[in-house]
């Protein structure tokens, strides 16, 4: 494995901002405590962030409420401005793209090229496509009975706080403000502790696109305090989370005890990604690798179920073994590198017990199962073959790179296991055979369905889960109903 390139100086001079963003200033938590953060490339602590706490949150939900006042300049700016404004902050992540690529890079681990060329483009695009959004968002006009004029106004929700996840860290930023802002919300953010750097970075840009104050408040900090402070508030008027399951009940279960804020879920997935005999075989191999490792495997709409047809069973088994050993794990800085460590030493040990389970539930392993290096959270591209529906690798999430491969007959068999989780975010199914394509796009209960291809995103194209893998929608133009309030006027003629 190749060695760490960055010198510590140099990281250091992209670490910009550490604190907390409240009513547009940067200010420590009140508390004065920080936490660390780490590159996992190496374990080494990169920074000490602020460490928001509940009496964090209360302060940006004050900023928050002020800047959503009627008089306030926020809501006084017409839709065009504040589209404006997502321009203007896009731009500036644009001009900043190399910068906050590498920032990334080094907070989570992914290949920094990665992030250049895949997360940041669709960061930018995201804010583009929602500040179009903004002068479009309407209402209707209702022809009721009588003599009555009725019309329909789409309204901002108003406080809205997010808790986003470390696996997209600004992507996951992207995909929670664009829309709200678009909508006329202000938000509360809290971001993930094990990746707060670049959150932090695009909220000092944010400052510089001009937003005004209280609009956008960020607070790095643990889930169950900062998160659940949030998800406790009351005078925090829905909630949008991204993460684990787990958690996604914690989050229904408060707001429900408290002041009924609405609530949108994306969480975890084991999505089947399903391989028929007429496929063709270099892009159905080629495109179940990308679908499992891409991200080190932390992806919530990972692959993670690869069933292949019985006829082609043990050549996809070993092309896909044989390209897994080819994968380049290494330096994240190294535009060689297609596999990073994994985010921390939490997911690191959780990823090698699951192989641990694979191995004991009598799956198959063909490469991998170790760690590669002697630091950082480095884990070996693993594929299991002979996998069956109620070993734990093939129910559970592993978020890591753990390719599990299970054999099947015909159709109607296929999509009855397919759809045996509790989760449903996507499917794939890599074909020839259009009838068959269609079959389980239908069939299957799953928020996204992939034909002959796999991860393709869209701020255009709506995501989000069936079952519990999540309640709403985000992206595309469904998204924007997960940030308005619709008010019905009714006018007496
Ligand atoms: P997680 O705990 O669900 O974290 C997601 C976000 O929720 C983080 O900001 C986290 O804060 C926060 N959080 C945690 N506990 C909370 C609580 N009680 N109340 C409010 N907010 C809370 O996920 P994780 O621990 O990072 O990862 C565990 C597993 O979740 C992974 O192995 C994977 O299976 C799944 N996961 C799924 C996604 C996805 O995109 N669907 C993303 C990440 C993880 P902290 O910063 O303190 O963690
Ligand atoms: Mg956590």
């Amino acid at each position: 494995m190749a060695t760490v390139l960055t010198e510590p100086k140099s990281i250091q001079a992209l670490i910009k901002q550490t604190r907390i963003l409240i009513g547009n200033k940067w200010v420590d938590s009140v508390s004065g405590k920080t936490f660390e953060t780490v590159n996992p490339a190496t374990g080494e602590v990169l920074a000490k962030v602020a460490e928001a706490d509940a009496a964090d949150v209360d302060l940006a939900v004050k900023a928050a409420r002020k800047a959503f006042h009627a008089k306030a300049p926020w809501r006084r700016m017409s839709a065009s401005e504040r589209g404006k404004l997502l321009h203007r902050l896009a731009d500036l992540i644009e001009q900043n793209a190399d910068e906050l690529a590498t920032l990334e890079s080094l907070d989570n681990g992914k290949p920094r090229h990665v992030a250049r060329t895949a997360d940041l483009p669709l960061v930018i695009a995201c804010y583009r496509y929602y500040a179009g959004w903004a002068d479009k968002i309407q209402g209707k006009t209702i022809p009721i009975s009588g003599d009555y004029f009725c019309y329909t106004r789409h309204e901002p929700v108003g406080v809205v706080g997010q808790i986003i996840p470390w696996n997209f860290p600004l992507l996951m930023q992207a995909w929670k403000l664009a829309p709200a802002l678009a909508c006329g919300n202000t938000v509360v953010l809290k971001v993930a502790e094990q990746t707060p750097l670049t959150a932090l970075r695009v909220g000092e840009l944010i400052l510089e696109a001009g937003f005004p104050e209280g609009v956008v408040n960020i607070l790095p900090g643990y889930g169950p305090t900062a998160g659940g402070a949030i998800a406790r508030h009351m005078d925090i008027d829905k909630v949008a989370f991204t993460g684990s399951t787990e958690v996604g009940h914690l989050i229904m279960k408060a707001a429900a005890e408290t002041n009924l804020k609405r609530v949108t879920l994306e969480l975890g997935g084991k999505s089947p990604n399903i391989i028929f005999s007429d496929a063709d075989m270099d892009h159905a191999v080629e495109g179940s690798h990308f679908a499992l490792f891409f991200n080190q495997g932390q992806c919530c709409c990972a692959g993670s179920r690869v069933f292949v047809e019985e006829k082609i069973y043990d050549e996809f088994v070993q092309r896909s073994a044989d390209r897994a050993k080819r994968r380049r794990v290494g330096d994240p800085l190294d535009q060689n590198t297609e596999q990073g460590p994994q985010v921390d030493q939490e997911q690191f040990n959780k990823v090698l017990s699951y192989i641990d389970s694979g191995k004991k539930e009598g799956a198959r392993m063909l490469t991998g199962g170790e760690r590669v290096g002697d630091r950082g959270y480095f884990v070996a591209p693993t594929v299991f073959s002979d996998v069956k529906d109620e070993m734990k690798i093939a129910q559970e999430e592993i978020f890591g790179p753990v390719m599990s491969i299970l054999k099947f007959k015909d159709m109607d068999e296929l999509v009855e296991r397919a759809n045996k989780t509790m989760y449903g975010l996507a499917a794939a199914v890599w074909t020839r055979d259009i009838s068959k394509a269609h079959n389980v796009a239908n069939n299957v209960r799953a928020g996204t369905v992939w034909v002959n291809c796999f991860d393709v995103f869209d701020a255009a194209a709506p995501f989000g889960g069936f079952k519990q893998s999540g309640i709403g929608r985000e992206l595309g133009e469904y998204g924007l109903q997960q940030y308005s309030e619709i008010k019905t006027v009714t006018v007496k003629l």
